[in-house]
């Protein structure tokens, strides 16, 4: 008995909760059989508590083979590593076989740090969090882009800055076939953005914008005319009147004078290469770019009769006074070309060969070559940042 007292260090022989007091200690002393028993508790109780630094100790000290497999869940020092890899089901077999460095260590390694403030408790959700939180933050989270809905208007109609007839005042007023951004559909007025604005329009005043009927009419400054599209009929010839050495239906003339008059106070001098071509004009000029560079890229640059725009009598190819850039993209650059592309909207023009959009409009790039369509489609596309016309209408492939 002497000796397990002796051998016991007083504060590990309390622990167990024998009674406390001075009595306690004079019965303590006293060997019985259950105090035997009990102090044989607290001594086997002492030694596992002294065995488990040692075998801490030992592990690190004796790198040596024997503790192979020990080793392998030790080292990674992180009893962490241990935790995750017993808990994902599917890929814990994976991980082992193969070092896991690469993409297995990274995730273990943050779960540690959260756990240890809470307690056992969080060691589950931890697990389950990770798989969840990726497939959620991959795929939902992207998609907040709300595409916009736009309609158009069937007659020539006014936008007010309120609903209501008199209500407001007037802020745009938006020709039959003009293209409106609908912001909230009402019963009566409808909320919508005419260009940069917001304003309200009659509901029964708009066509749902798919499938709007496309301007084929070549009479109509909207008509659509492309590869795809050719003018119906193909010899179709309008009615055109001269502007600065060339021919254009009357309305894109008098926008015309308008843009080289505006350029000019500018001190920007426009010179207009070509205007109206007839059927037959387009023919030997296609005829012609077939034989310099071949089909395939003849009708690249050069629409083949019956679908050009030129037939129409609404586009004109500008130049630069200096002649510099002729017909070539570097005519984008020079003064005239920046100055149509950053004006020419308000006059009625667009456009219509971005860069970029052959694929859309089937023509590579032209910087001179634009398009009258009126200055409400033209405004509202350049604000909409609508690149091409095969879009404004909703016919881009
Ligand atoms: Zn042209």
């Amino acid at each position: 008995m002497k000796r397990i007292n002796r051998g016991i260090p007083r504060a590990a022989v309390p622990v167990p909760g024998p009674p406390s007091g001075a009595e306690s200690d004079r019965r303590w002393a006293r060997p019985t059989p259950g105090r035997l028993l009990w102090a044989a508790v607290a001594v086997a109780a002492l030694a596992a508590q002294l065995a488990a630094p040692a075998a801490v100790a030992g592990s690190v000290d004796p790198p040596p083979g024997a503790a192979a497999t020990q080793s392998a869940a030790p080292d990674p020092t992180p009893g962490p590593p241990a935790d995750p890899a017993p808990e994902p089901t599917a890929a814990p077999s994976a991980e082992p076989v193969v070092p896991a460095v690469p993409s297995a260590a990274p995730p273990p390694a943050p779960q540690p740090t959260s756990a240890p403030p809470t307690s056992a408790a969080p060691t589950p959700p931890p697990t389950s969090a990770p798989p969840t939180k990726p497939p959620p933050t991959s795929t939902p989270k992207p998609p907040p882009v709300v595409k916009p809905v736009y309609r158009y208007v069937l007659a020539p109609a006014t936008a007010r800055s309120r609903p209501g007839v008199g209500n407001g005042v007037v802020v745009h007023r938006l020709a039959r076939g003009a293209q409106v951004q609908l912001v909230q559909a009402g019963p009566v007025w409808s909320h919508i953005r005419s260009g940069a604005r917001h304003a309200w329009i009659r509901s029964d005043g708009m066509a749902s914008s798919r499938p709007a009927p496309l301007p084929r009419n070549p009479r109509s400054s909207f008509v659509l005319v492309n590869k795809k599209y050719p003018l119906v009929p193909a010899k179709y010839a309008p009615k055109t009147v001269a502007v600065a050495g060339v021919r254009l239906t009357p309305a894109a003339a008098k926008a015309h004078a308008a843009m080289v008059k505006a350029a000019a106070r500018d001190g920007v001098r426009l010179r207009t290469l070509s205007g109206y071509r007839s059927y037959a004009t387009q023919a030997s000029l296609f005829a012609h770019y077939q034989r310099l560079y071949g089909t395939a890229y003849a009708s690249r640059i050069s629409a083949r009769p019956g679908t050009s725009e030129h037939q129409t009598g609404l586009a004109v190819d500008f130049g630069a006074a200096n002649g510099q850039c002729r017909l070539l993209a570097c005519f984008g650059s020079t003064r005239e070309g920046k100055w149509l592309a950053a004006n020419a909207a308000r006059h009625g023009f667009i456009l219509r060969y971005p860069r970029g959009a052959e694929a859309v409009t089937g023509y590579s790039y032209e910087p001179w070559h634009y398009r009258f369509v009126g200055a409400v489609t033209a405004g509202s596309m350049k604000s909409q940042r609508t690149p091409t016309y095969e879009q404004h209408l909703y016919v881009a492939p």
